[in-house]
C-alpha cells in the first residue's frame, strides 16, 4: 500500500525524480519525539498490517523497518541516550542501566544524582541529566533559540531525561502511586516544580478512585489477542497467560499490576497533550520540542513476554490512544514533525520460543556467576571469591578481598582465567577484557552497522569507569535471568532481536516512503536538527539523512 502511494505520486508529475523534490518539507514549529520502549522491528513487523491508529499514520511516512541500536548493551537508559544526542552509549557516559563504583563500593544507577531529591519522596531515587556527558537536540536548538521550550514525559526517569537533556523546561515520569513527579535541585520546592503536572496527578488519582483500573482486552482486538491465550511454565512461576493476568491483592501489588499495563503509556500521552495545550508548545515563531517515552510496552514485554495476548492488546490500545494523541496535534498553529523510535528490542520468554522452534535456553544468573567465581579462585589459589556481578551477569567485575579493584597484576591473572572459563560455556558467543575494548578504535561512523562485530558493538557501548572488567555476549536466545523473577524476558545482548527497531519519520503532508537501508538510531537527532535548521555539535556520530528528496543536510 505504501509503494502505491509513491506510485501515484510520481505518476502525477511525470515519472521523474521530479516527483520527490515537490514532496512537500517539514516545516515544523513543534518537534515530538516517541520512544516505545522494548519496542523491536519484530513487534513493529508483526502487528504492522493491524494498526488502524497512530502507528498506522506515522507509518504513512518515512519509514525505516531497519533501525538499529548499533551498540551491544541493549538497555533503556543507554539506548535512550542515544535517540536525541546522535551518539552512541561509549560518547553519552550511560554505558548501561546501572554499573558497580569501586569507590563506593555501590551501585549507581545510570541518572544517580545525589544533590538533588525526587518531589515525589525525598527518600526516593535522585536523579537528574548530570552523568550524561551528551547534549541533546533540545540543548543545540535552545542555545539558539533561548525562547524554545523543550519537555520530556514518560514512565520512566530514565526515558523522559535521557531524550530531553540538560535544559529542558520540565522532566517527568510517573511513579506509581503518585503520578507524574521530576527533580528537586537546592533552592527550589517541590510545589513549583510539580505546578505543571499538578492538575492531571489529582485527575489521574480521582479517575482510578472512581472507576479501578481492570485491564480487559479491547474491544476491536479481543478476538485477535485472545486466540494467543495459553498455559505456561516459566522457570519457577506457573501461570495462565490470559487477561486480565496476574492481579495482585495487596495495594502494593496492584500499584505494580497497573504500572505493567497499557494504563501508563495512556496517562503518559495525556500528560504530553496537557503539556503541549498549556505551554502551547509549536503555536508560536520558536520551535518546540515535546519528547515522549512510552513504558508499557517494555514493563508488559519482561513480565509477560512479547508474542502473548497481554503485548497484542498493549499495542493494540497504545496504536489507538497515540492516534488520539496525534490528532490533538490537529491544534497545533505551526508544523508538526513527529519521529518515532525505541531504546532497544526485545525477545520473547524461552518457553514459548521453545515452542516455536527456536533453540532457546534460560541462564541463571547469580548460580552461574558464583560458579565461575569459585572455579577462578581454586586455579589461582585466592583467599575470597574474585568475580562478581553487579545488575546483569554480562558484565562482571574483578574485585578484591574488600570487593574493590585488587593490583593490577590480580587484575589480569584473573581476568584471564575468567575468560578463558567463560569462553569455554556452551552458553557463551565471545567475551572481553574492558581494557582491550577501551583501547579499541571504535568503528568508523559509516561502517555498516549489521556488519558490526560483537567486539565493535560492544566498543560503542562502553565508557571508562561505568563498565565491568570482563564483558560477555551469551549465545542469541540464551536469556540470562534470576531464578524466581517476575520478569519472564528480557532484552540487553548485541543481536538484532535486541537491536532492531523501526524509524519513523512522519509530518502532514510527507510522501509515504519505505526506505529499507539501515539507519542508525543516532541519525536521529542530526536529521531533525538540519530539517529545523539546527547544527548538531561536531563530534556527533549520527550523520543526516534528507527527509525529502534534495533537502539539504
Ligand atoms: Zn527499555
Amino acid at each position: 500500500m505504501l509503494t502505491c502511494g509513491v506510485l501515484a505520486a510520481a505518476v502525477s508529475v511525470g515519472l521523474s525524480a521530479q516527483a520527490q523534490v515537490v514532496a512537500q518539507k517539514p516545516d515544523p514549529k513543534l518537534v515530538v519525539v516517541i520512544s516505545i520502549d522494548q519496542f523491536s522491528a519484530n513487534l513493529y513487523a508483526q502487528h504492522r498490517g493491524e494498526f488502524v491508529g497512530g502507528l498506522k499514520t506515522l507509518s504513512q511516512g518515512i519509514v525505516y523497518p531497519n533501525g538499529y541500536q548499533s551498540h551491544a548493551f541493549t538497555e533503556t537508559c543507554p539506548g535512550h541516550s542515544t535517540l536525541l544526542t546522535g551518539k552512541h552509549p561509549n560518547k553519552t557516559g550511560i554505558s548501561a542501566n546501572d554499573w558497580y563504583d569501586r569507590e563506593t563500593g555501590k551501585t549507581v544507577y545510570c541518572l544517580a544524582d545525589p544533590s538533588v531529591t525526587p518531589a515525589d519522596d525525598p527518600k526516593g531515587r535522585a536523579v537528574s541529566p548530570a552523568n550524561m556527558v551528551a547534549t541533546t537536540y533540545g540543548d543545540w536548538l535552545k542555545d539558539v533559540s533561548p525562547k524554545s521550550r523543550v519537555f520530556g514525559v514518560s514512565g520512566k526517569d530514565r526515558g523522559a531525561i535521557t531524550m530531553s537533556g540538560h535544559h529542558a523546561d520540565g522532566q517527568f515520569w510517573y511513579q506509581p502511586g503518585f503520578g507524574f513527579t521530576t527533580y528537586v535541585r537546592d533552592g527550589q520546592t517541590a510545589e513549583d516544580r510539580l505546578k505543571p503536572v499538578a492538575a492531571l496527578n489529582a485527575k489521574l488519582a480521582a479517575d482510578l478512585k472512581k472507576h479501578p483500573y481492570t485491564w480487559d482486552y479491547a474491544k476491536d482486538s479481543a478476538k485477535r489477542c485472545k486466540a494467543l491465550e495459553a498455559d505456561y511454565v516459566t522457570g519457577d512461576r506457573k501461570w495462565r497467560a490470559a487477561l486480565p493476568g496476574p492481579v495482585a491483592t495487596d495495594d502494593a501489588g496492584k500499584l505494580r499490576d497497573l504500572y505493567a499495563s497499557p494504563l501508563t503509556d495512556a496517562a503518559t500521552l495525556e500528560l504530553a497533550q496537557s503539556l503541549r495545550e498549556t505551554y502551547g508548545l509549536g503555536d508560536g515563531p520558536q520551535v518546540d520540542v515535546l519528547t515522549i517515552s512510552l513504558s508499557a510496552t517494555d514493563f508488559i514485554g519482561h513480565r509477560y513476554g512479547t508474542r502473548g495476548p497481554e503485548m497484542c492488546d498493549q499495542i493494540a490500545r497504545l496504536d489507538a490512544r497515540l492516534g488520539e494523541f496525534l490528532k490533538s496535534l490537529d491544534k497545533v498553529k505551526g508544523g508538526v514533525l513527529v519521529a518515532l523510535a525505541a531504546d532497544h528490542g526485545g525477545a520473547d520468554f524461552v518457553e514459548r520460543l521453545h515452542d516455536e522452534g527456536y533453540d532457546s535456553e534460560r541462564v541463571i544468573g547469580k548460580p552461574w556467576v558464583a560458579k565461575l567465581s569459585a572455579e577462578v579462585r581454586a586455579q589461582l589459589g585466592l583467599s575470597w571469591e574474585p568475580v562478581m556481578a553487579d545488575g546483569g551477569i554480562d558484565q562482571l567485575y574483578v574485585v578484591g578481598p574488600d570487593r574493590k579493584t585488587p593490583s593490577i597484576t590480580d587484575r589480569a591473572r584473573i581476568t584471564a582465567a575468567a575468560l578463558t572459563l567463560i569462553k569455554r560455556d556452551p552458553a557463551v558467543a565471545d567475551a572481553f577484557d574492558s581494557n582491550a575494548i577501551l583501547t579499541m578504535e571504535p568503528a568508523p561512523a559509516d561502517a555498516a552497522i549489521e556488519e558490526l562485530s560483537v567486539a565493535e558493538r560492544v566498543r560503542r557501548s562502553v565508557y571508562p569507569g561505568r563498565v565491568g572488567d570482563i564483558l560477555i555476549a551469551f549465545k542469541p536466545n540464551r536469556v540470562p535471568a534470576t531464578a524466581g523473577a517476575t520478569y519472564v524476558s528480557t532484552h540487553g545482548s548485541p543481536w538484532d532481536y535486541d537491536r532492531r527497531v523501526p524509524i519513523l519519520f512522519w509530518w502532514k503532508g510527507a510522501t509515504p516512503h519505505e526506505r529499507v537501508l539501515p539507519l542508525d538510531t543516532v541519525d536521529i537527532a542530526p536529521t531533525i536538527a538540519a530539517a529545523t535548521g539546527v547544527k548538531p555539535p561536531a563530534d556527533v556520530d549520527g550523520v543526516c539523512r534528507p527527509l525529502v528528496y534534495g533537502q539539504a543536510c
